[in-house]
């Protein structure tokens, strides 16, 4: 579907496929948020559906956190593009979902990736879908390196911005409770991504003592009311609720009861099937969000 709208008199942008696009009026093509700003740091949720996508950009670093279905790999290779992106620092790999991790074979094979970081399952539950088989083959046909994310790791990206692995802390025997949480630090700017752990895991992460405090949350498991436990939520104290659900989806994500945890929390709430894609800016103290809808 293509849709176009004047934005002002001079510029425009297009949705082709849901990413957005900015053009002049003779026609160049401009991203919606090209390069970061000096000091800034750009956080994009990207609509994928029924499923999730993160995008940490910062001055000279790109962190991809799952990329949604097969379906969507290509709109999620053509959204990084047009940002004028082309490499990868490190792709995060939740959980081996395949709403989470199902183009991500495509995703790493098209763009330059340095390093994949996934959850270390224990084998009972090591999943045999194709999807995951055909991530494991990219790795390795593109000579990607592998780290099995480990609580209280930290992935430098910037002066000033960091990413710190919260989570797997045990073993779980369930995929979603086994998805690796992150919380990304900017200045005095905090997101925090939680793949779909559910109440066992927020409770684990909670009993580490890591900090999870955080303006943004992306809501564990698109919603479900199997997380997002009230004494999660609130060590958590986040101002936005970030949604990635699909419209309709199959599962009633967001659950009702959940939307009003977020909602007792008093957080403004951001739901890309209503969004659209959504981008927050940090300048490291102050945070404003765009959206594509
Ligand atoms: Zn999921």
């Amino acid at each position: 579907m293509l849709f176009a709208a004047f934005i002002t008199l001079n510029q425009f942008v297009l949705h082709i496929n849901g990413v957005p696009t900015w053009y002049d009026l003779f026609g160049i093509r401009r991203p919606i948020s090209d390069a970061v700003a000096n000091g800034e740091a750009k956080v994009h949720f990207i609509d994928v559906g029924q499923g999730d996508c993160e995008l940490i950009v910062t001055e000279s670093k790109a962190v991809l956190i799952d990329c949604g279905e097969r379906e969507y790999a290509g709109t999620v290779v053509q959204y990084i593009k047009s940002l004028g992106i082309d490499k990868l620092d490190y792709v995060i790999c939740t959980h081996p979902h395949s709403d989470h991790i199902g183009g991500m074979y495509s995703v790493i094979s098209e763009i330059d990736t340095d390093t994949v970081i996934m959850p270390r399952v224990k084998d009972e539950i090591t999943p045999t879908t194709s999807s995951y088989a055909r991530l494991l083959e990219s790795i390795e046909d593109n000579g990607i390196k592998v780290e099995y994310a480990q609580a209280g790791k930290e992935l430098p990206l910037e002066e000033g911005g960091y990413i710190e692995l919260l989570a797997p802390v045990e073993d779980y025997d369930d995929l979603n409770n086994y998805s690796v949480v992150c919380r990304f630090i900017h200045g005095g700017n905090a997101f925090l991504f939680t793949g779909d752990i559910e109440k066992e895991a927020e409770s684990d992460i909670l009993s580490s003592g890591a900090d999870v405090r955080a303006q943004v949350i992306k809501v564990p498991h698109h919603g479900s009311s199997t997380s997002s436990s009230y004494a999660f939520v609130k060590r958590v104290a986040p101002e936005y609720a970030v949604f990635e659900v699909g419209s309709p989806n199959d599962y009633g994500h967001p659950h009702k009861e959940t939307v009003q945890t977020y909602t007792d929390a008093g957080c403004t709430f951001l739901r890309t099937d209503m969004n659209g894609s959504i981008v927050f800016t940090s300048d490291g103290k102050s945070l404003t969000y765009e959206t594509e809808k």
